[in-house]
């Protein structure tokens, strides 16, 4: 290869000697059948290319190995980027996995408004145009004990929205402990700028007290805010505002008073001996004239934002033309209405909506399957890997509860190198249907309490060993 005159002469060569694209198409007629004519004749040409501008002669150019790699090629292509996964981190509601897993009633609905049309915004009684919200509104009244609500596409474009129309040009005195980044770039004081609003910060990171939200208000005041500090929480020597001295402060004030619930649950997951946490209705019952909150949090349901409150409120906030571009699909409100229903059977919920039910897995049932599990990937792996089963601790995720873990099961593996245990986890993530553990401490843990397709995980596990060979 030093000599450039016999590389120029390697390249001649190769070219002189690679196959016609007919000659390639001739012998696919398998492959032709399955991708059509167009795309395998671009897939060969992009291949002989390829091979023409290769240095050297050691390429083998027969056309069964150009056949090969122009179907490898067409797989690899139409393989999707967007993959079922195994969450083992032990976060249930992941927010890069997706959050919420539907229940089997939300992908029915799915499947039914997906494949035929529906009257989405078509009221059937009178045969004029109707609103998208009524498929929801009613049910999430009765839920929270509101008297109106409206849908959007997330809890970030809810709370814009109500910032938008009920706040702009105006300020919003906020707490200094609830100015919260919640991950993925989402910050209040950002969203609050993009409605169009002027935040005042009062009170300090650890104390607000109701005189500094007094001092704040002027006549250039649009509302009073609270926003749920949802991934950490501050401790020790604090004081913030209650949303009933909020409320009243509001009301004598003439002004809305909004919460940003965040994670809205909506019943008390204390009932099912989980860590108590607000219940959306409580703000309600606080005096919050308009709350906002996540679908896909531990609601359990779809991607949605969810504004419910005072009705002539939600009317205003209704109208806003931005709504139309903030708008959710058919296919988010039918999944969220059959979420919704779920709630009205609060005896079987634990078991209907999938969220629920990892999060309140007794902890037993996961050591059982944890002992079950850890021989069978023990024996798929190459002996310098050891597996056991190990008590570990289960996060609720999506900035619900941050502080409050819960007791957990799952295989912990170790090796003798950092290396190994990465190129573990890395084969871990290339498997058909990727598993995704967590590396901490020089181990890999896989938390089994989401893991409820046990022979999905037998199956992977078994195609690791090829992988990591
Ligand atoms: C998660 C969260 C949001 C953003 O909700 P998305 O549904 O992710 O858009 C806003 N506010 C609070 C307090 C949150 O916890």
């Amino acid at each position: 290869m030093d000599n450039p005159k016999l590389q120029i002469l390697g390249e001649t060569d190769i070219r002189r000697r690679l196959p016609s694209v007919d000659s390639v198409l001739r012998a696919s007629p398998r492959i032709t059948e399955q991708w059509g004519n167009t795309r395998v004749s671009a897939e060969v040409r992009a291949e002989l290319g390829r091979l023409r501008n290769s240095i050297g002669n050691d390429k083998d150019i027969s056309v069964d190995s150009i056949i090969y790699n122009v179907e490898q090629n067409l797989n690899a292509a139409d393989d999707s980027t967007l993959k079922q996964v195994i969450n083992l981190t032990g976060t249930v509601l992941h927010t890069n996995l997706g959050r919420a897993v539907l229940p089997q009633q939300a992908i029915d609905a799915i499947t039914k408004v997906a494949s035929m049309p529906t009257n989405l915004e078509y009221d059937l009684s009178t045969g004029g145009r109707g609103e998208r919200d009524e498929h929801v509104e009613a049910l999430i009244c009765e839920l929270i004990g509101t008297e109106a609500a409206t849908i959007v596409n997330n809890n970030a474009a809810a709370l814009l929205l109500v910032l938008n129309t009920l706040a702009e040009n105006g300020e919003i005195p906020v707490s200094r402990g609830e100015l919260v980044e919640i991950g993925g770039s989402f910050r209040v004081p950002d969203i609050m700028q993009r409605s169009g609003c002027t935040l005042v910060e009062v009170g300090t990171t650890n104390r607000t007290h109701l005189k500094d939200y007094q001092q704040a208000i002027n006549p250039r005041t649009a509302l009073l805010m609270k926003v749920h500090t949802s991934n950490y929480e501050i401790q020790g020597f604090t004081k913030a505002v209650s949303e009933r001295e909020l409320a009243a402060l509001a009301k004598s004030e003439g002004l809305p008073f909004v919460v940003d619930l965040g994670s809205g649950n909506l019943t008390d997951f204390s009932v099912y001996g989980l860590p108590k946490e607000a219940i959306t209705g409580s703000a309600i019952q606080n005096g919050a004239d308009v709350v906002t909150f996540s679908g896909d949090k531990l609601l359990g349901g779809p991607q949605s934002g969810i504004i419910a409150g005072r009705k002539d409120l939600i009317e205003r906030i209704r109208d806003n033309p931005l709504k139309r571009a903030l708008r959710p699909d058919k296919i988010t409100l039918a999944a969220l209405s059959e979420v919704l229903k779920l709630y009205r059977h609060p005896e079987t919920l634990a078991q209907e909506l999938p969220t629920l039910r990892f999060l309140t897995r007794d902890v037993a049932d996961i050591e059982k399957q944890a002992l079950r599990l850890a021989p069978v990937l023990a024996k798929n792996l190459p002996k310098e890997y050891q597996v056991v089963a190990m008590a570990c601790l289960s996060q609720i995720g999506s900035g619900a509860l941050p502080i409050q873990n819960i007791p957990s099961f799952g295989l912990t593996i170790t090796s003798t190198t950092d290396a190994q245990l990465r190129a573990l986890s890395n084969g871990f993530r290339a498997l058909p249907c990727p598993v995704i553990g967590r590396i901490s401490d020089k181990k890999l843990q896989l938390d089994l309490r989401c893991l409820d397709c046990e022979s999905l995980f037998i199956e992977q596990s078994c195609k690791l060993t090829e992988l990591l060979a």
